[in-house]
């Protein structure tokens, strides 16, 4: 159970014994040379020195827990760096900065930089491709909020809504879906749905041994083919879910991580400036892909989060919070 009272939550050193056990289970690790033997690092323990500092005997360095992470150098206070993991772990739909700046007492600018890194924090490594033998994977695109910037088509094309009664989706931002049942969502914002973009997102994050079900746009036809099997069903007939033989396809799956995504951003993101509607998507996988029904907790959720953090370190300062929630 979540518990606001809980010393990781309140205590500074607290919090960072709780990152300490996270990421060095087996005692301190110097993140500039690897070393790990405990006999060749020491804890600085004099007056003027900041507690969680280890010094390394074989390069010198001095770490603490925090470098390489997405809390380096922050002034923050790291206990409220572990609440707001656990906040933004634990909200379905997502928290906005107002309302992490009001819980953690930090101002509105603060609390809008924490939550873009806890998103960095997020980000998952593509490295290994979705589906596979016998495994499904349905794909779906969806159009969301106003678009800032024109679509750039190749050749001076003009964008073209691509659903049928779907018009108007060419001035829309366009994110893709895919998500593998019983498993993984990977979502992406793209420049303009077609064919080439499609394809693309396929070929990089799905496996060609995999059954592709789609709805019947024309954007996965060609594409579709390279798949073990490709499915669809024709939603302008009104047809949402057939059966063939054992198969049960339709896209209910992708369309039910784009409706918790659009209710996320209705409710809580209203204002998500183009540039950050990634991050927004990676927070939104994040969670799905730790859903309840896979029976993760929330504090599980909140660990994932803390122990991400490594290796994500970015600068923030060429972003505005003033226009962006
Ligand atoms: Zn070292």
């Amino acid at each position: 159970m979540f518990n606001l009272t809980h010393e990781i939550y309140n205590d500074a050193d607290k919090a960072r014994e709780h990152l300490e056990a996270i990421h060095w289970p087996n005692g301190p690790v110097c993140p500039t040379c690897g070393n790990c033997d405990p006999e060749r690092i020491t804890k600085l323990m004099g007056k003027s020195t900041r507690p969680g500092v280890y010094k390394c005997k074989e390069c010198r360095s001095p770490f603490t827990v925090t470098v390489g992470t997405v809390f380096e150098r922050s002034k923050i206070a790291l206990n409220k760096w572990v609440l707001a993991a656990h906040l933004m772990a634990a909200s379905k739909k997502g928290m906005s900065a107002h309302q992490l700046h009001r819980m953690l007492g930090v101002t509105y600018k603060t609390a809008w930089f924490m939550a873009h890194r806890i998103r960095e924090a997020m980000k998952e490594n593509h490295a290994t491709p979705m589906g596979g033998d016998g495994k499904t994977v349905e794909a779906d695109e969806t159009y969301i909020g106003k678009r800032e910037t024109p679509p750039v088509l190749s050749r001076g094309r003009i964008a073209k809504p691509t659903k049928s009664g779907k018009a108007g989706g060419a001035h829309k931002r366009v994110v893709v879906g895919l998500v593998e049942r019983g498993g993984q969502v990977r979502t992406f914002h793209i420049n303009h749905a077609t064919k080439e973009t499609v394809k693309e997102v396929l070929d990089a994050n799905v496996s060609k041994e995999t059954n592709l079900y789609t709805d019947e746009s024309r954007l996965y036809k060609a594409t579709g083919k390279e798949y073990a099997d490709h499915q669809t069903t024709k939603h302008s007939g009104g047809e949402y879910v057939r059966y063939d033989g054992d198969k049960v396809i339709h896209t209910n799956t992708i369309e039910n991580v784009f409706s918790v995504f659009k209710r996320g951003m209705i409710g809580v993101y209203q204002h998500c400036g183009e540039a950050h509607l990634h991050r927004y998507l990676v927070e939104f996988d994040f969670r799905y892909n730790r859903r309840a029904a896979l029976k993760v907790s929330d504090a599980e959720r909140a660990e994932d989060i803390l122990r991400m953090a490594r290796d994500k370190r970015l600068t923030y300062r060429r972003f505005s919070p003033a226009v962006n929630a």
